[in-house]
């Protein structure tokens, strides 16, 4: 342990401190210990105080036991005579110094002053799309994204975060140091400055698009900000680990096992980013600083160093972009996960990270697809010796042939082959095609089938992009992702118009093979379930079972996608579930599937009815796309979107909501549901099914209108879309009850669901 930075440590925690104690004198005495304090968005209060205490905040006065606890893990300053070399007090300053940040971040949004909005520094508009809205420093992430992460996060194909501190030696290396975290999909976190000039401007003066959509959120340009980095882990295990507030040690033993992370510091490290990095280690989270300081060796609370020095320019490299390349590098290998990547030969860079951007007009080289051109994609399976691996045809012109900002017609028709491929993959592999193209640099990707839409951006072109490289994506990311049932793939490219005018009807032929025979598709017609348990490695007790009739409750898995799920691993989260004795039809009950709950539930549940919300719903993790709920009073239920941030007939939100609903429970009465289960045939059948929907949020009415309105038919009521209500109409039960009566809603009268 280092004498030098549990000096700096302590010194920043007694700073802190007592800075965020006269901060909550002053607000008790201006503002009175009844005010609210809190942040936006979240259901989980102040969720590191949460997290450690156990204690929900919404008072500032609720804030004086906190700061009781807090003062009490500090300890004086160490003497230059006496020194006892002691981990446990520089780690106890840490957590102080987090619990009296995220204390004193709440007064600051109570006063407006929040240093993420107080540094005058504003954000380039740079992207109207930007979920960051553009403009602003985003200051805290609300729950609505930490849970659409989720299932990124549960199924590593997002590793984790990396939390970046200070101000990179130039942009050119600040830049470096993004790309090279983006492409292998981790999360990037700023915050803090050096002498004033923090990451985040340097990353805006090179124009880098930030924001959730590319995995760069930027906190703030203080030191402050970090804390919510140390919010969202915190919220990682609360919301999808199933623990509690309070189970401060549980919570910490999951991020050190589950979420990868670490601390960066970039330049100078003072005694504040000293202190709040030790208070990071405590979540196992290893602080890499490019600086000259004393390192930290392995101590019990990891099995890996917890801080480590790597002076920028004694990296060995031939310039600075292999140095800070090597720096990531060294990050990577301190907190020690292996992360899968594969290399993609085209010449622009490809990751995961870069499938949000968005290709604007003034940089477009060109597009196929949208108002002004066709575009589309077909993935077939044919016989192994019609297919040449990695064979690319581009037939017809290629970009150069239209002028900047022009378009052009193109079909992309990949054909794969494979001893364990079957007719049934096609379009689970063909849906893939969407992210795969994404993820190049400078490329969008938008629809699938026949409404395709692709943009290249000039600056992708400049490089060298041709129409070619999407073939070359396809061709490395199906052998990479989906290896163990495709041996082979070609692709080609049709350009000229009487050709994609051919291939398109051949295509859509296809397609229209394949909706039937989906829409043929009943759970009757089927001997077996799938499961799904991948976000068991964050909520461990849930189950999703997954009919043909009911998709998993994040929207991302079909039972055709576990079934192909299932060819690629057969010992992974998609196991055929035999639906063995029928118990109940209308209810959905099936021994199989009982036991399968039983097994893999560590028999917390016995039993899972699939189609009612009444009797031993499913589990819910926290991925779910909608929250459908009970409305006793109009004995009916509502349908609450993910995407929909305003007030329910319920008295919630959906993030608040969320937080009862998640956790891996049954809750009688509540359920989480992926959007499309809400057009099955077999939604809540045994309560009465779409009948019983009495309200949902808008955007789920006009995004889905002709699913809807195919429901209501089924329903035996084509006008039932327009007596719902939605939160435009109103947000409160009376008002429902009333709208309801109005418009002589069919569940008035339905038989009482209670
Ligand atoms: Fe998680 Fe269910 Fe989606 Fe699987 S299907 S990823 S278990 S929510
Ligand atoms: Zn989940």
């Amino acid at each position: 342990m280092s004498r030098y930075i549990a000096t700096s440590a302590i010194r920043g925690a007694n700073n802190i401190v007592r800075e965020t104690d006269a901060y909550l004198q002053k607000a008790l005495k201006e503002k009175g210990a009844d005010t609210k304090v809190g942040f936006p968005n979240t259901a989980y209060f102040l969720p590191t105080i949460m997290g450690f205490m156990g204690r929900k905040v919404e008072t500032i006065g609720d804030l004086i036991p906190v700061m009781d606890h807090i003062k009490a893990l500090l300890h004086p300053i160490p003497a230059d005579s006496k020194w006892v070399p002691y981990l446990g007090e520089t780690l106890d300053s840490g957590v102080a110094t987090l619990l009296a940040e995220e204390t004193l971040m709440a007064l600051h949004f109570l006063y407006g002053d929040q240093p993420e909005k107080m540094d005058g520094f504003q954000l380039a508009q740079t992207s109207g799309e930007s979920s960051n809205g553009g403009g602003h420093l985003n200051g805290p992430i609300d729950d609505i994204q930490l849970r659409s992460w989720g299932i990124q996060l549960v199924d590593g194909r997002m590793p984790g975060f990396a939390a970046i501190v200070g101000c990179a030696k130039s942009n050119e290396v600040a830049v470096k140091i993004v790309r090279e975290l983006q492409r292998r999909n981790i999360l990037i976190f700023l915050a803090g400055n050096v002498n004033g000039r923090s990451i985040i401007h340097q990353l805006q003066e090179e124009g880098v698009e930030m924001g959730y959509d590319t995995f760069i959120v930027p906190f703030g340009t203080d030191t402050l900000s970090a804390i919510y980095a140390i919010g969202f882990a915190t919220r990682s295990a609360l919301t999808f680990g199933g623990m509690k507030g309070g189970q401060s040690r549980e919570i910490l033993l999951y991020n050190k096992a589950r979420v990868f992370a670490f601390v960066l510091a970039l330049g100078e490290v003072d005694d504040l980013k000293y202190a709040t990095a030790a208070g990071a280690i405590s979540y196992g989270f290893p602080a890499i600083a490019d600086t000259v300081i004393p390192e930290i060796h392995p101590t019990g609370v990891t099995s890996y160093e917890h801080v480590v020095s790597m002076p920028f320019n004694e990296i060995p490299g031939k310039d600075d972009l292999e140095r800070a390349e090597k720096l990531v590098q060294r990050c990577i290998e301190v907190r020690g996960v292996k992360i899968k990547m594969t290399e993609v030969p085209i010449p622009v860079p490809y990751g995961s990270a870069f499938e949000g951007e968005v290709v604007r007009k003034a940089d477009l080289r060109g597009e196929m697809g949208g108002k002004k051109s066709r575009c589309f994609e077909y993935l077939y399976s044919a016989p192994m010796e019609k297919v040449e691996d990695g064979k690319v045809t581009v037939l017809g012109p290629d970009l150069d042939s239209i002028p900047d900002g022009g378009f052009m017609d193109m079909g992309i028709v990949a054909e794969v082959a494979g001893r364990k491929m079957q007719e049934d993959f096609e379009p689970v592999l063909e849906r893939q095609i969407h992210h795969f193209v994404n993820g190049a640099s400078g490329i969008q990707h938008v629809g699938q089938r026949d409404i395709t839409w692709i943009r290249v951006s000039k600056a992708a072109f400049e490089k060298g992009f041709r129409l070619g490289d999407i073939g070359k994506i396809l061709h490395a990311r199906y052998h990479a992702d989906f290896g163990a049932i495709v041996d082979k793939i070609q692709v080609t490219i049709y350009t000229n118009p009487a050709d994609v005018g051919t291939m398109l009807q051949v295509a859509r032929d296809a397609y229209h093979k394949r909706n039937v025979r989906l829409g043929d598709m009943a759970d009757e017609s089927v001997q077996e379930f799938y499961s799904c348990t991948l976000c068991q490695s964050f909520a461990p007790n849930h189950v999703c079972v997954i009919s043909p009739e009911r998709i998993g409750l994040c929207g991302a898995y079909s039972w055709l996608d576990c079934k192909a799920s299932f060819q690629i691993n057969p010992t992974g989260p998609n196991q055929p579930i035999p639906k063995k004795q029928i118990i109940d039809p209308v209810k959905g009950y099936f021994s199989g599937s009982n036991e399968f709950l039983y097994a893999n539930s560590h028999q917390q549940f016995d039993t899972v009815s699939m189609y009612s919300i009444m009797e031993n719903p499913m589990t819910a993790c926290g991925c779910f796309e909608c929250i459908v709920m009970v409305i006793p009073e109009a004995n009916g239920v509502m349908i609450l979107s993910r995407e929909d941030t305003s007030m329910s007939p319920a008295g919630m939100t959906f993030s608040t909501l969320a937080g009862m609903a998640g956790g891996g429970l049954q809750t009688p009465g509540v359920m989480g549901v992926g959007k499309y289960y809400l057009t099955s045939k077999k939604f809540l059948s045994a309560d009465g099914g779409f009948k019983r929907v009495v309200w949902m949020s808008s955007i789920l009415k006009t995004t889905m209108a002709e699913e809807f309105r195919q429901a209501a038919e089924f329903a035996g009521d084509p006008e039932l879309l327009d007596k719902i209500a939605d939160e435009k109409v109103c947000t409160e039960v009376p008002d429902l009850v009333a709208f309801l009566e109005a418009k002589s809603h069919p569940a008035l009268t339905m038989d009482p669901m209670m």
